[in-house]
């Protein structure tokens, strides 16, 4: 039996870009709700540089003018966005969106080969970058193809490029390019603005397709359950996730609040920040909470005027539910569970459960949403029964870019996502995610695919064979573990060979998809077609054994 949303649903415009949503439209933009004085934005907690919703409808429009006329930006092109948080940031995704390109986002700490991959993968023909992460840019835009010339900062200044500011004054004096509208005979769900990337249930990171429709009916979906009291955002969440995307990028314009971006996350930055604009509502990810209830540094701070955590992207633990109930408890919390390729969330707390007993909870489906829950024998499950959740609604992605294989086991006939997590509801529609029944590793809420790891220590000379497994640890969720067999057998396995393959990966790979601990085994358990049995390992692991 399939789960509805309690809630009415959403009223769905199926013809408007995410541009004309909210910088167009008369009952939607905030430009034409809200008087000049009254428009929030973006602003950036430590330079305090600000940009309306008016400043960064005009920013884009030149910047998108620039781009199109001076660079040959087309429709369909894809953007990368390599950065830290930064005001530019949207402006430039805006930009994109608003003469048909698509934005994809990659993480600010990705090095060459992992940068290239996500070009690649995405089909990007312009980078936009931050000097910070230049060095790495360049490189991976020279191995991917993507032209020097269509290489620009969001910020900063470097030799030889140009920065946001300098085209936004370039694109001032041409003639206005128009902004693209959804052709003739299709829908804002047909369109894709946005490329994530996710590795879904298996496999290596891919291209989720996001189309317009599907963000623009998650923040319809969570407008709905958003108190009127949110009019200032905290921005600490990476752009480039999609908690971030939708949370801090779309939903503020919405609702006409102010984003407060932090550029670099420290404890002490945050909670200056914080304290500084008197934040009622902080949108955290469980990393940042677990130090909330822990970090000896928030004691410094008077936190009396804070109401409410918001939660996401992982599971938190029970223990810090109640550790954060107990420390701060004039709070409230709520959280969202859903994932890129359900453009954030699925289901998330209405107002009316913020109540801590609803924390381990992740609330009711979503407007306009349907789930059901898959037992193993295949049945549909109902009330109290665990099983798999699928989900079906309007923020449901678009598919995986070239990947038709890996979209046709996802993405149902009928419209269903597989989401890949174990959960149930109660009789009061509310669902608590039981497990994760998929390979991906959630380190300080960010999504690590096992395979990636795993074909890097397949290149190992000393490994035959190996499977990667994510282990729970406590300040950062889940960590990676690899389950090494040796070259030559157990005779060749020993604490230095364990250190040498972690310290390979670190090498090779980002910081969060470092391997935090690795055991040898004789075998790796299979399936007759070769698929790794991770469930063994995973019952494996629980029974306590240890590796180096
Ligand atoms: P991502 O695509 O990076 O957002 O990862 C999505 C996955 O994160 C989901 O399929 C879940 O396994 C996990 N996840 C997201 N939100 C929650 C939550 N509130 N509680 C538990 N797990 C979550």
């Amino acid at each position: 039996m399939p789960f509805k949303s309690l809630q009415s649903d959403i009223f769905l415009p199926r013809d408007l870009t995410t541009w004309q949503w909210l910088f167009e439209h008369p009952t939607y933009s905030p430009l034409h709700r809200f008087p000049a004085s009254q428009l929030g934005g973006y602003h950036n907690a430590v330079t305090k540089e600000t940009l309306n919703w008016a400043d960064v409808k005009t920013a884009a429009s030149h910047l998108s003018t620039a781009l199109v006329r001076n660079y040959g930006l087309q429709e369909g092109n894809t953007v990368a966005l390599f950065s830290q948080n930064t005001i530019w940031y949207p402006v430039a995704m805006h930009a994109t969106l608003r003469v048909g390109g698509k934005v994809s986002g990659a993480s600010p700490a990705y090095n060459v080969e992992e940068m290239s991959y996500a070009l690649r993968t995405a089909d990007a023909r312009f980078l936009m970058t931050h000097p910070d992460s230049m060095a790495v840019a360049v490189a991976a835009a020279r191995e991917a193809g993507v032209p020097r010339e269509n290489v620009f900062l969001l910020e900063g200044s470097m030799e030889g490029y140009k920065n946001v500011k300098e085209l936004i004054e370039e694109g001032r004096g041409l003639e206005e390019v128009p902004y693209f509208r959804i052709p003739e005979g299709k829908t804002n769900g047909d369109v894709c603005g946005f490329l994530s990337f996710s590795s879904g249930t298996t496999g290596l990171p891919k291209a989720v397709m996001i189309a317009h429709q599907n963000v623009i009916a998650q923040c319809l979906q969570v407008q709905r359950i958003t108190p009127p009291d949110l009019t200032r955002i905290l921005a600490v969440l990476p752009s480039f996730h999609i908690t971030g995307l939708v949370h801090a990028l779309h939903l503020p314009a919405l609702i006409n609040a102010t984003v407060i971006m932090l550029p670099a996350f420290s404890m002490e930055s945050m909670l200056n920040t914080v304290v500084e604009y008197q934040l009622s509502e902080l949108l955290l990810v469980p990393p940042i909470l677990i130090r909330m209830v822990r970090d000896p540094i928030v004691d410094k701070y008077d936190l009396s005027f804070l109401r409410r955590f918001s939660s996401g992207a992982a599971p938190l633990s029970e223990e810090i539910i109640q550790q954060l109930k107990a420390k701060f408890p004039q709070t409230g919390f709520k959280q969202g569970y859903g994932m890129t390729e359900s453009c954030s969330c699925i289901t998330a707390h209405p107002p009316e459960k913020y109540g801590y007993e609803y924390a381990h909870t992740v609330g009711t489906v979503c407007a306009s949403t349907t789930i059901k829950i898959m037992k193993e024998d295949g049945t549909e499950g109902g009330v109290g029964e665990p099983g798999e959740i699928w989900a079906k609604g309007p923020q449901i992605v678009m598919g995986y870019l070239n990947n038709e294989k890996a979209t046709r086991e996802t993405f149902d006939e009928d419209g269903y996502l597989h989401t890949g997590d174990q959960g149930s509801i109660d009789e009061d529609g509310v669902i608590t995610i039981l497990d994760r029944i998929k390979e991906m590793i959630k380190v300080k809420g960010i999504g690590v695919a096992p395979a990636e790891l795993e074909d890097l220590l397949l290149g190992h000379p000393k490994v035959e064979d190996v499977a990667v497994l994510g282990i729970k640890d406590d300040w950062a969720g889940e960590v990676p573990k690899a389950y090494i067999v040796p070259k030559g057998g157990e005779a060749n396995a020993d604490a230095i060979l364990g250190r040498e393959l972690m310290a390979y990966v670190r090498e090779k790979k980002v910081r969060y998809k470092a391997v935090k601990e690795v055991e040898f085994i004789d075998v790796i358990p299979k399936s007759a077609s070769g698929k790794i049995l991770r469930r063994v390992l995973r019952d494996r692991e629980r029974s306590g054994v240890r590796g180096v």
